[in-house]
């Protein structure tokens, strides 16, 4: 174990992009016991925290950025606390034996009082360990295209404070060496006192036409730059209304971003997308559509509650021997399928055998007349088949487009007169598939593996929302819950992205206008669509 109790961890959590948050933080805050948090943190960092691990907030700066998203289902509470206080609750939980994770913006002992923490912990013998993280100074820069050291521009890089502790008597910074510092100045906490500060550099003989660069929200959604002279960019950034938190670079390297910003190129960047499925099924989306470059926005409408447990399901997989064909219908369905088999003790192999019964001499019923030795198994869409796949098992059919009638055409060339059929798929779907098998002479036993319900938004998500470019659209499920959990807080001026005619004809049943319907209805098919149209 490399997770040990009694043991406070010091760690930088990056500077907003989840993805930048280093392997050793992400173990410590799975195995931690407690976890004490600032204001600063990645959205989803604490996402990964054991379901019993005490989360702390002791953020102190108000005015920075809220944490969005919240792990699961649990409310975090907590107040704002003093330092003396941070270490106090800081010794005492390891005193009791805990595991705890002091969580940092960026890295703990830039600007963090992760070393004063130390400190404190070291003077009353508390064991610690410092994880460092990625700092502002050097993500931020970065994705703005901004080296802060370069062969041509500059061998140095300084990190200043811009905003002093205020109870100090006397500045500790010497402007006169900032002047002449031989290298980039990137000022932390440097907005609100931007123009005395550079005022100051610029009387000390600093170049007062040196290129300078705001950074706001580096690395998070929504990350802007604004670009002008040490003279010119307080005026800029009061113009802009450049908040917190924002990174100041003053530099010749600052020009570089002409040939590198490289985050700002992408496709879908200053766009603003919701993306309304259910928390567990988003992550494909939200994950393309920021590598796009957009802003993502995640309102999930719907949550999945499985109902592997219900007597149904229950009685479909003890006699899962008897069934010919399987049709699982979503992704969800295929990992609850599995779940359910689990359940009872079963995994893949409980589709190797043919049915009871009606062993490979009864050759004409298997796909394209061969002879069947295992169950067949039928997957809605190529998503569906690659969750069968996680489980070992590969589909016999999955029909070109991704809808029941495409199903029960792929499935034509089945004799399924008098066979037993699963379809395995959630609550409320259509009939289409199972009347059609029926018709066909099948006997079909259709089990509800989850249900979609109702997931009221998080309030914060809801105003991000208001001021999106593109709605997109999964399922007719997610239209009808996202429209009425938002009633008249619907973003009116964004363009609504459906996945295809049936979720359309759901969004103007709910009175949406749909811009853009995906040919492909599918992740990839979304997405495309989107692109399409944000660059037409
Ligand atoms: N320990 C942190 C810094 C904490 S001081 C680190 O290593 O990054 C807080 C200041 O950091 C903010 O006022 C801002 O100047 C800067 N900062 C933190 N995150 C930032 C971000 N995502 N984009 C721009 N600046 C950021």
């Amino acid at each position: 174990m490399r997770t040990r109790g009694g043991v406070v961890y010091l760690v930088g959590a990056g500077p907003g992009d989840p993805g930048l948050m280093t392997a050793r933080a992400l173990e410590l805050i799975a195995s931690a016991d407690a976890i004490f948090y600032d204001r600063l943190i990645p959205p989803g960092a604490l996402d990964g925290a054991r379901p019993d691990a005490e989360l702390i907030y002791v953020g102190k700066t108000p005015g920075d950025v809220p944490v969005i998203s919240r792990p699961y289902g649990r409310e975090i509470t907590g107040t704002s606390i003093g330092q003396d206080e941070i270490h106090e609750r800081l010794i005492e939980a390891a005193r009791a034996g805990k595991a705890v994770v002091r969580l940092k913006g960026g890295d703990p002992f830039v600007f963090g009082r992760g070393g004063e923490e130390g400190e404190a912990l070291s003077a009353a013998g508390v064991e610690f360990e410092v994880v460092p993280g990625v700092t502002a100074g050097i993500a931020a820069s970065a994705y703005a295209g901004i080296p802060v050291t370069h062969r041509d521009d500059a061998s140095a890089v300084a990190f200043v404070t811009g905003h002093e502790d205020p109870e100090k008597a006397e500045t500790a910074l010497d402007w006169a060496a900032l002047a002449r510092f031989p290298g980039t100045l990137v000022f932390y906490m440097g907005v609100k006192r931007l123009a005395d500060n550079a005022a100051a550099l610029i009387a000390a003989g600093r170049d007062p036409d040196e290129p300078a660069a705001a950074v706001e929200r580096g690395t998070m959604e929504g990350q802007r730059t604004v670009v002008a002279t040490l003279t010119t960019l307080a005026a800029a950034v009061d113009r802009e209304g450049v908040g917190a938190p924002a990174l100041i670079v003053v530099g010749p390297v600052v020009r570089r971003r002409e040939a590198l910003a490289w985050l700002e190129r992408r496709p879908l960047h200053g766009r603003r997308v919701v993306v309304t499925r259910a928390r567990a099924q988003a992550s494909g989306l939200a994950t393309a559509l920021r590598g796009l470059g957009a802003e993502v926005v995640e309102l999930p409408a719907i949550r999945i509650e499985p109902r592997v447990e219900s007597d149904e399901v229950r009685r479909a997989v003890e006699r899962i021997s008897e069934y010919s064909l399987i049709c699982v219908t979503s992704p969800n369905g295929a990992h609850l399928f599995f779940e359910a088999l689990r359940g009872a003790g079963l995994d893949a192999r409980a589709l190797g055998r043919a049915p009871e019964g009606k062993q490979a001499s009864e050759g004409g019923s298997g796909i394209g007349g061969q002879a069947r030795s295992a169950t067949t198994v039928a997957a809605i869409g190529p998503g569906t088949a690659r969750a069968l796949a996680e489980h070992g098992i590969v589909a016999d059919v999955v029909p070109e487009r991704f809808v029941a009638e495409a199903l029960v055409e792929a499935l034509e060339d089945l004799e399924l007169g008098g066979e037993r059929v699963l379809v395995a798929r959630a609550a409320e779907a259509r009939d289409v598939l199972p009347d059609a098998l029926r018709e066909r002479g099948a006997e079909v036993d259709v089990v509800a593996l989850y249900e979609t319900v109702r997931e009221e938004p998080a309030p914060e998500a809801v105003e991000l929302a208001q001021g999106a470019d593109y709605v997109t659209f999964t399922s007719s499920s997610t239209v009808d819950n996202l429209t009425e959990a938002l009633g008249d807080r619907f973003p009116a001026a964004a363009r609504v992205v459906s996945i295809g005619p049936i979720t359309s004809e759901a969004a103007r049943a709910a009175g949406l206008e749909v811009h853009v319907e995906a040919e492909r209805h599918d992740v990839d098919g979304i997405l495309a669509a989107l692109l399409a149209d944000a660059s037409g």
